[in-house]
């Protein structure tokens, strides 16, 4: 099946908005299996849409459209179609109910535009959108079809791992008789290419699974890839392959697929019965905000002291004057106080401290740009990591957050010692 993306937006044409969703769909294509041969951008012109469509649809399989599924005139994506497959746009009960159900949902009346929403080209076929006023669609033709999908990246992303996967497997089970099963190590601690270097031999003689490896931001993620008759066998030669790669990396390895540090985190804490406090400088409440993006945190975070000046450090968290005078707010000594003292003022089980240099400003020759001190108190317990990070501030700032987020994991995850 040779697949091709075609994002249609003006906005996307003048760089205003980054085309995330082309990426995000060429991703998920890879993943499946799914040969991706063009990419295209058009932006929100009737003629020029109709233009790539067709192009599109002589040479390619499958089209995965985003975007112009709106009910405003600029959305020209259900023209676009209905002239590349010479039919006329009619009103659809089917999807008028979808978009009457959003509008009812969130408890709003449905402006007269929406029913744009609703004209379909007689051959399109609604693929319903949980997530949004705008009604999907599908066309068949034959081996052929086309996926037309919203804009909103969220709307995209859920109605595309709610609706089209299983769709898409279900065609590539029927045609190849077989299927492909991915599973994502994610791993911290180690870089991609020391990484690498430690299972060079299993990517060199890699066919089944195959393995993939790429950087994501401060960590690694592995994707192994089984093909065979089942999703059953594929999980088998998935665990097989786990196995082998945990021999050499596991202790770097924290979690799977869609987990990020602060879930896995949560998850640690919850089982543990533990709670947890945060006392943030540099990051200005980056460690908290991503603590918190977790549902469900509440029940082990406590909270957090944003203790940017030197006075509140004093004054909140208890670091003494002498501290900051002689070692510097960051310091070893300083993220040590801190994390102590955020304990002290909440009662938390677990602590953790991040003091640093975000830049551009304020570096000097002792202490440059980017350097952080980070500390985590399991109990009493405290570990602390000295890092010097390149990036400008707001890098600086996500790397510092990812790697306190980073400490506490480790520390978690060997806390049989504590
Ligand atoms: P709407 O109902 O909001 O009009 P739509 O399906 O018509 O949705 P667009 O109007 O093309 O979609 O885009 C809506 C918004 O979604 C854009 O303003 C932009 O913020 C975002 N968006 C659109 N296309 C992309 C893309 N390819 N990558 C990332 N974001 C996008
Ligand atoms: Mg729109």
């Amino acid at each position: 099946m040779k697949a091709e993306i075609i994002c249609i937006g003006t906005e996307l044409l003048l760089g205003q908005i980054v085309d995330t969703n082309a990426a995000f769909l060429a991703k998920e294509l890879a993943g499946l299996g799914i040969d991706l041969y063009h990419k295209t951008t058009v932006g929100d012109n009737l003629e020029r849409v109709a233009a790539a469509l067709e192009l599109a649809w002589s040479r390619s399989d499958l089209l995965i459209l985003s975007g112009g599924l709106g009910p405003t005139q600029d959305d020209l994506t259900r023209e676009g179609v209905a002239r590349l497959l010479n039919e006329e746009l009619e009103f659809n009960s089917e999807a008028w109910r979808q978009v009457e159900a959003y509008f009812r949902k969130v408890q709003r009346s449905i402006p007269e535009s929406n029913r744009r929403q609703a004209m379909f080209p007689s051959s399109g076929k609604i693929i319903p959108n949980h997530l949004g006023t705008a009604p999907c669609m599908l066309v068949e033709k034959g081996r052929q079809r086309l996926i037309a999908l919203p804009g909103v990246p969220l709307e995209l992303k859920g109605v595309w791992e709610l609706r089209v996967i299983p769709y898409l497997r279900q065609i590539l089970m029927s045609e190849n008789k077989q299927v492909l099963t991915s599973r994502v190590l994610k791993i911290v601690g180690i870089g991609e290419a020391a990484l690498e270097e430690k299972i060079i031999d299993l990517i060199k003689s890699q066919s089944n699974p195959t393995i993939a490896p790429y950087a994501d931001k401060g960590e690694v993620a592995l994707r192994l890839t089984a093909k065979s008759g089942s999703e059953t066998e594929n999980n088998r030669l998935l665990g097989l392959m786990e196995e082998e790669i945990a021999q050499r990396v596991g202790e770097y390895i924290y979690g799977y697929n869609a987990d990020n540090l602060e879930v896995v985190i949560g998850r640690l804490l919850k089982k543990a019965g533990w709670s947890l406090a945060t006392a943030e400088s540099c990051t200005g409440g980056l460690v908290a905000h991503r603590i918190t993006n977790v549902p469900g945190s509440s029940e082990y975070y406590l909270g957090g002291v944003n203790c940017y000046s030197n006075s509140l450090k004093i004054s909140v968290l208890g670091v003494s004057e002498a501290t900051i005078r002689e070692y510097g707010a960051v310091s070893e000594e300083a993220s040590k106080a801190m994390v102590t003292g955020v304990r002290n003022l909440t009662g938390a089980t677990v602590g953790l401290s991040v003091t640093g240099i975000a830049g551009p400003g304020g570096g000097s020759t002792q202490k440059s740009v980017g350097l952080v001190y980070l500390a985590v108190d399991i109990k009493g317990r405290i570990i602390v990591d000295k890092r010097i990070f390149p990036y400008d501030r707001i890098g600086n700032k996500e790397a510092a957050a990812q790697a306190v987020l980073s400490l506490l994991w480790k520390g978690l995850a060997s806390k049989n010692s504590y």
